[in-house]
């Protein structure tokens, strides 16, 4: 409304302004018409007199003139009055007594104040043998000019009311055009802030407006999507805190009873240790996550030669695989330079790697290899272990995914592993796949930009 208010004063100015130029313009060249009408006509006659300066040729012009829409007076050098075409009045009296200097030989307008007064007025010298004998006045009554101006102005009313109507309306029609949409928009704005993501906005061609809309609606759809999320993440939080805390719960009920052998009692301690183990790995995890969620996790990129960094952590993880019988190989025959950080990254390589010593059987084997491709670099973690069922694959970078619910959580698993490790790989601007067959295997392969100088 405000900017529909605005527009239609700009524009009543424009029009007013307009139509008054205009009107100023029209009038001007209409007097202006009428005055060289009226000089011309004066020295029409300047020049019958000068051919024939007699008594019939005076007579003749006041004749002619007393027929029309004009007045003559024929004056002598001292301006008075030879002949004249109709009675004197008091403003033709007054004209005659202006002064006549600097009046050339084609005549001088000597009043053009048709607002004022009741005639205009030009006057032309004739002379007669070389001799200046008198002037020719012109007059013609502004009673008509100020009718057609009078006319005029009706016009320009009528064209100014309904040009200012048209706008008027255009504005109304435009305002409403444009703001229906934006209300619409608005109130869906509104409901997505008071926690209502059901919005639906209607399909709004492909202008600015119609983008907002689409927008709108994508934003919608996220946050829902987004709380959708959060309440599964907070259910699945709860159920995984809660069954470790139901076995120490129940172990220590049992662990308490006095009539228990001092061996149970210890199995049953032992058992605690572990589940509060698990505990604390999964709230470490859950810190974790929360602060890459937060954005409070910083990666500080430094310039890692792959080889020794690979060397050091094959040489940390060995004696696990040894002790389970496990082969663990280590392929990266070129030095190959990487930006990362070398804490994060090693947690992403020791998740995996863990990975792959719980799901394989002893006398198998866990390699680790680097390649190089184009300017990418590519760390693959191949194991001979338990792979991954073809349905599962999808879902097991997501938070809590397990495929063997019981089985991963009496290996230790939180589920929450995986999907710290593609964060930190996405932190690293790089990239996660996997590749498994059941029975068989998996393969981990994560891709990062190779450091060039
Ligand atoms: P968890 O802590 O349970 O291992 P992860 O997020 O690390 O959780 O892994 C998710 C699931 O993916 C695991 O429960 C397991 O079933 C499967 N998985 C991960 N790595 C391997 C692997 N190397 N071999 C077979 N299964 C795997």
């Amino acid at each position: 409304m405000k900017l529909g208010v605005w527009f239609l004063v700009v524009m009543l100015i424009m029009e007013i302004f307009l139509l008054y130029f205009l009107h100023e313009n029209i009038v001007d060249t209409q007097i202006e018409g009428e005055l060289s009408a009226l000089q011309v006509r004066g020295n029409n006659h300047r020049d019958v007199l000068e051919e024939s300066y007699r008594s019939e040729t005076l007579q003749h012009i006041a004749l002619m003139e007393s027929k029309g829409e004009t007045d003559v007076i024929i004056t002598d050098k001292n301006q008075n009055i030879i002949i004249n075409s109709s009675e004197l009045d008091y403003a033709e009296e007054k004209i005659l007594t202006y002064d006549l200097k600097n009046v050339r030989r084609n005549g001088k307008v000597i009043e053009k104040r048709w607002r004022d007064e009741k005639y205009i007025s030009t006057v032309t010298p004739y002379s007669i043998n070389e001799n200046q004998k008198g002037y020719v006045y012109m007059f013609k009554s502004t009673e008509q000019v100020q009718k057609f101006i009078s006319n005029l102005n009706h016009h320009f009313i009528i064209a100014a009311v309904l040009s200012g109507v048209f706008l008027l309306l255009t504005i109304l029609f435009l305002t409403k055009v444009l703001t229906t949409p934006l209300i619409r928009m608005k109130k869906a704005t509104e409901k997505l802030s008071k926690g209502d993501f059901s919005v639906h906005l209607p399909k709004m061609g492909k202008d600015e407006l119609g983008e907002l809309s689409q927008s709108i609606t994508i934003l919608a759809n996220d946050l829902k999507h987004l709380k959708e999320e959060r309440k599964e993440f907070l259910a699945n939080i709860s159920h995984e805190l809660r069954t470790p805390l139901t076995y120490i719960k129940g172990y220590a009920d049992v662990a308490k009873r006095k009539n228990i052998s001092e061996e149970d009692r210890e199995q049953y301690l032992g058992i605690i240790y572990e589940e509060s183990e698990k505990l604390s790995d999964m709230i470490k995890d859950l810190f974790d996550l929360a602060k890459i969620d937060k954005n409070m996790f910083v990666i500080n990129k430094v310039n890692v030669q792959l080889r020794s960094y690979l060397y050091a952590l094959y040489e940390k993880v060995l004696p696990a695989f040894k002790e389970k019988g496990i082969e663990l190989e280590l392929n990266c025959r070129e030095n190959i330079s990487v930006m990362i950080d070398p804490m994060r990254f090693e947690q992403v390589l020791l998740n995996l790697l863990n990975n792959a010593l719980k799901y394989s059987e002893s006398h198998t084997k866990t390699s680790i290899s680097v390649r190089k491709e184009k300017r990418k670099v590519r760390i693959e973690i191949k194991d001979e272990g338990s792979g991954i069922p073809k349905e599962d694959v999808p879902f097991i970078f997501e938070r809590f995914y397990r495929v063997e619910k019981s089985r991963s959580r009496d290996s230790g698993g939180t589920g929450l592993g995986l999907s710290i490790v593609k964060e930190l790989i996405e932190a690293h601007e790089g990239n996660i796949e996997v590749t498994s067959e059941p029975g068989k295997g998996s393969i981990f392969t994560i891709t990062i930009g190779e450091m060039t100088e």
